[in-house]
């Protein structure tokens, strides 16, 4: 493999951002092949250098890929489709590996949806344990009365369990419609829809902005980006 700097190294390696890891290494907690560095820039071949920090090797997981696709509506977020729709793998065109979309997002919705090869940070993720917050844009009929918000705050009963929002916002209010921000802490199924349908809200469009604190902005529907060593750090 080739040579590259130290800083890059740890923060592939998952040890810290990139920033922190020079920090690391200006405070001397860094050792290459037994040696203190404190120079940054130093370059290290990851296949031949013994890299510690505090006296822990550091050795660099399996490389992974992490893109974040806008997702346009009309589109399913399975790997595969048996009514033949297009799914979120095919806007991953000419993208080198496997990699299979974190979660669902609706056919119907839009927004960002993360796609990777790295299946411990999907089930990170998928987990409720780990506290991963789904924020989304709800685009609701009329304007909603200030108590069924509260409503979904509280908690609602659906047909499979007690569900309900995090947090629950007006967001902005178009002509004849209002958008709602809702936060959800779990990925159930249809679950931010049935959390408005059940308080008596009529869902029109739902747009999800971010995912793991990564937002779309920038990215037309339909496209997608790689993400940055640092944008997958502060997702673990
Ligand atoms: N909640 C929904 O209702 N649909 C989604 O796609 C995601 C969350």
């Amino acid at each position: 493999m080739a040579e590259e700097r130290l800083q890059k190294f740890l923060a592939a390696s998952g040890v810290t951002s990139r920033r922190k890891a020079e920090e690391l290494i200006l405070a001397g907690r860094v050792k290459v092949n037994q040696q203190r560095v404190t120079t940054l820039g130093t370059k290290v071949d990851p296949d031949r250098d013994l890299v510690t920090v505090d006296g822990a090797l550091v050795s660099r997981p399996e490389e992974h890929a992490y893109y974040l696709l806008y997702k346009p509506s009309g589109c399913v977020t399975t790997a595969s489709d048996p009514e033949g729709r297009p799914t979120a793998l095919d806007y991953l065109r000419g993208v080198p590996g496997r990699v299979f979309p974190v979660g669902r997002l609706d056919y119907d919705a839009e927004g960002a949806v993360l796609l990777t090869d790295d299946g411990e940070l999907a089930n990170r993720l998928a987990h409720p344990r780990y506290g991963h917050r789904r924020v989304y844009l709800v685009k609701v009929r009329g304007d909603p009365e200030a108590e069924a918000l509260e409503r979904m705050k509280r908690g609602v009963r659906l047909e499979d369990g007690p569900a309900q929002a995090l947090e629950v916002a007006v967001h902005e209010h178009a002509e004849k419609n209002v958008w709602i921000r809702v936060v959800v802490g779990e990925g159930r199924y249809h679950l931010v829809k049935r959390l408005c349908e059940a308080v008596g809200l009529q869902v029109q469009r739902l747009f999800r902005p971010e995912f793991g604190g990564v937002t779309v902005e920038g990215l037309r529907p339909g496209t997608f980006r790689p993400l940055s060593a640092d944008e997958v750090h502060a997702m673990r």
